[in-house]
């Protein structure tokens, strides 16, 4: 199989280990399966995307983003609790999950889970990592071109195509 530059409507495996502005790691994406994504579909962080392009399979590169090329600066007045009941009695909530709920003026806003107390669960309308210099150590897998179905869905698939 030839290589092919990463691009637009390229399917890119990769794996990376993102670390904070302190030099912390956040995440290590060896634990698990390699993220797939759909390049120039808006779904991976922006500025990484923007570094990719051009690049091939086998290729390493170390990227920082600023929070605008990341996951946006943090926005709204921050952390606050909710009632647990507010959220469905027969879901297990753990920090860093994440929920759409339909905001006061109708529409769906994405809030992502801080802190379960016990009656009380501690929100933020911010990604966990909004705000944050972070840098990405990309180690590129595979590119191929996306097949029919993947740009007809807007996104990558995996080995199984049942997983969405
Ligand atoms: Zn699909």
């Amino acid at each position: 199989m030839t290589s092919i530059p990463i691009g637009n409507d390229a399917v890119v495996a990769l794996h990376f280990v993102l670390t904070n502005a302190e030099g912390e790691q956040i995440d290590d994406t060896h634990d698990g399966d390699p993220v797939l994504y759909l390049h120039g579909a808006g779904h991976f962080v922006p500025g990484v995307e923007r570094a990719l392009e051009g690049h091939h399979a086998g290729d390493t590169l170390t990227v920082t983003v600023s929070p605008a090329d990341g996951f946006g600066e943090r926005e709204g007045d921050g952390p606050r609790a909710v009632p647990r009941s507010a959220f469905p009695a027969d879901v297990e909530l753990d920090p860093g999950m994440e929920f759409v709920a339909e905001g006061e003026d109708g529409q769906e806003v994405t809030v992502w889970i801080i802190d379960v107390q016990n009656d009380k669960v501690v929100i933020d309308m911010n990604h966990p990592l909004a705000g944050q210099t972070l840098t990405f150590a990309v180690e590129v897998l595979s590119v191929r071109p996306a097949t029919a179905t993947e740009l007809a869905h807007g996104h990558a698939h995996g080995p199984n195509e049942h997983q969405h």
